[in-house]
């Protein structure tokens, strides 16, 4: 991999969806294996020393665009990446494809924190892994799911810095900012960073991996004043994350004709669906939408909604 790196500066587009205009900042045009904000997340992993870190170690989903960043990352930084996951489907290890196929590729060791021993009392995987690699060693270097960790915001703050010179430069003194959570990190950065802004610029999110209270509990353990925490839509219907919804499929199919933009099939349907409905109360004239990529993970994705025959409109 000696690509060089796009880490930062994607452009902002303008759109038209369901008879209204959106603009889209597009990190999914970042670097592909770190697109989205797995890059703003992880950038400053990528552009630090860590002189005497030989292996990484996370955790989380394993189709997560998380899994397949930090294989990049670690693979780059000569580290070894070890990544828990809770289990590895026995279809997925015979047949890997999409991010769990990528990490693969990039050398990462993918382990299932089932097949270890069970026979200690550990009551998280976060944990299991820390006394695992007992804490002191200093070889490691432990990056909690999906990148939930204060070092997030560094990257984060240059995605700020992009959308106020943006607004700057097109005379934009009122924006809508709509960005879907999953550990709400980026969600909560970008809002500590832009409410201190001059212009009014309100960040909205909505929570696509657990409820609300589960995303306010993410946004706690990153800052306690709650000034900082974005606003958080009302999803109208509760949907598990990770299930296939045809709903889902046709609102991320309509996107994709309507904008020539693939938007990932995990949050962003969610995301879309939230923010649509929001609008319907509350017009807002000028909207940005942050794409924050995820589609390596759509392959593995796009396989199970044509298993399930979910596809056909
Ligand atoms: C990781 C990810 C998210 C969630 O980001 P958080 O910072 O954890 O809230 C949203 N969308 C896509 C496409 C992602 O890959």
């Amino acid at each position: 991999m000696t690509r060089k790196l796009a880490l930062e500066s994607s452009p902002i587009e303008l759109v038209s969806f369901a008879d209204s205009d959106f603009l889209i900042k597009r990190d999914d045009l970042l670097d592909e294996y770190f697109s989205g904000n797995k890059a703003r997340k992880l950038s400053y992993f990528l552009e630090n020393n860590f002189p005497h870190i030989k292996k990484l170690v996370s955790y989380g989903s394993i189709q997560s665009n998380s899994l397949c960043s930090m294989a990049a990352l670690a693979k780059l930084k000569q580290w070894q990446l070890e990544f828990y996951v809770h289990n590895i489907p026995k279809w997925l290890q015979e047949n890997p494809i999409g991010n769990y196929a990528k990490a693969l590729q990039l050398g990462a060791r993918v382990l299932s924190w089932e097949s270890e021993d069970r026979d200690n009392n550990f009551s998280s995987i976060n944990n299991f892994i820390q006394n695992k690699e007992n804490k002191s060693s200093d070889t490691t270097l432990l990056i909690p799911e999906g990148g939930h960790c204060e070092q997030a915001k560094y990257g984060i703050k240059k995605l700020a810095t992009e959308i106020q010179n943006y607004c700057h430069t097109e005379n934009i003194d009122n924006l809508l900012i709509m960005l879907p959570s999953g550990t709400g990190t980026t969600s909560l950065y970008l809002n500590s960073f832009l409410r201190h802004s001059k212009l009014n610029l309100s960040i909205v999110t909505c929570a696509c991996v657990g409820d609300d209270e589960y995303l306010r509990k993410q946004f706690s353990e990153l800052s306690d004043d709650p000034m900082d925490w974005p606003k958080i839509l009302p999803t109208k219907k509760k949907y598990h994350f990770g299930k296939l919804y045809k709903e889902h499929y046709d609102l991320w199919s309509d996107l994709k004709q309507q904008t020539n933009i693939e938007f990932d099939l995990l949050y962003d349907p969610i995301g879309w669906r939230c923010l649509l409905d929001y609008l319907k109360d509350s017009p807002h004239k000028n909207i940005l939408y942050i794409h924050q990529g995820g589609l390596i993970g759509n392959q593995s994705m796009l396989s199970r909604y044509e298993r399930k025959k979910l596809n056909i409109t």
